[in-house]
């Protein structure tokens, strides 16, 4: 199988701790190694004497938790609202009856930064929650100027980087971001089901909320403090973790990472302007490309990919638009291959 979508394909030595025997974990063996995954996922993120949550649950579950036991406690939540991850952010405010200011950014487009600083000087928010990545269109938020403005109008900062950590630049501290959420199966590339929360130092001894059992932060970090979990973990999932973070910092850390998936990245986008594929996505992130063909509705380059070569791209808000993810295991000549799949089944002539 090919796999353009995410976690992609996985390296061989992950994929088989998928299949092996699987320890008790009730045990100091396995709280070593989740204390170990905790100073390894702070490293990678830069946020030095900060803390992390893994949960057991998809991305959303520690989007979720988030606003629980933080954004609740807050007055007013400002949202980028670039697409559905945004909208998800909105979403969960409101289902946890949260005011919430909606700042919209038309699909594809970058936020207009000033537009976005005069909004928040309007709305007067406590915080503002964004996306890295809005995975949805491809788009890259610039966390730079977002977290300026967050500065001068005494803001806090929380950003989902689920699909941006270890596929482009992100250093918690400097930005001052007060929590950010990941998972599991995108730039980590192990398989879903780790849902992860980071909380910056500058929250240490934080009054959070408890409105919400299974994501409660007072609960799961107590436990942490041992290594341990308060509800039974994916253990599998938490052993492929650890020793994916281990191969990642082996290997040379997040930016040998972030290399990797550029340079993927940039073969596949020299393949779109061959077969001249429009790119829309205004300053795309390396994570996915976000490429606009002539297909029709009915998907063909999509169901085609499965059926004639077991390959897996994403769809994409509008018709023969796609999203090709860079994260997983891919080489240059399986992304030549994959553009050319592509345009063969585009340029076909309907039977
Ligand atoms: C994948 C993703 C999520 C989480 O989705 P789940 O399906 O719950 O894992 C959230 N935000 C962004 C930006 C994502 O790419």
């Amino acid at each position: 199988m090919q796999s353009f979508v995410f976690p992609g394909n996985i390296d061989e030595n992950i994929s088989r701790i998928g299949s092996a025997d699987i320890p008790y974990m009730r045990t100091d063996e396995f709280s070593a190694i989740n204390l170990e995954s905790e100073k390894m996922l702070l490293e990678l993120m830069h946020c030095r004497k900060g803390k992390t949550i893994i949960y057991t649950g998809s991305g959303t579950g520690a989007m979720s938790a988030v606003v629980e036991n933080y954004v609740s406690t807050k007055k007013k939540a400002l949202v980028i609202n670039g697409g559905s991850f945004g909208a998800r952010w909105v979403e969960i405010c409101r289902y946890c009856s949260v005011p919430v200011a909606e700042f919209k950014v038309e699909f594809a487009h970058a936020p207009d930064y000033d537009e976005l600083e005069s909004f928040v000087a309007d709305e007067k928010p406590e915080v503002l929650l964004c996306q890295h990545h809005e995975t949805s269109s491809g788009v890259l938020f610039d966390l730079d100027k977002i977290s300026a403005i967050c500065r001068r109008h005494g803001v806090s900062l929380v950003v989902d980087v689920i699909s941006s950590f270890l596929a482009e630049e992100l250093d918690m501290d400097r930005l001052g971001i007060d929590i950010c959420v990941t998972s599991s199966q995108k730039g980590l590339n192990i398989p879903p089901g780790l849902s992860i929360v980071l909380l910056s130092s500058a929250l240490e001894g934080y009054s959070f909320a408890h409105a919400g059992y299974y994501w409660d932060f007072q609960t799961n970090l107590d436990n942490l403090r041992r290594g341990q979990t308060p509800f039974s973990p994916a253990t599998t999932l938490y052993l492929q973790l650890n020793a994916r973070l281990k191969q990642l910092i082996a290997e040379g850390g997040e930016m040998k990472n972030i290399e990797r998936v550029r340079h993927n990245a940039e073969v596949f986008r020299a393949e779109c302007r061959k077969y001249s594929w429009a790119m829309p996505a205004e300053s795309p992130s390396y994570a996915v490309t976000t490429v606009q063909t002539s297909d029709d509705g009915s998907r063909r380059i999509f169901r085609g990919l499965i059926e004639r070569y077991d390959t897996f791209i994403m769809p994409c808000g509008k018709p023969g638009m796609y999203r090709i993810s860079h994260m997983g295991l891919q080489s240059d000549e399986e992304l030549r291959l994959l553009a050319a799949r592509m345009h063969e089944i585009e340029t076909e002539k309907s039977l």
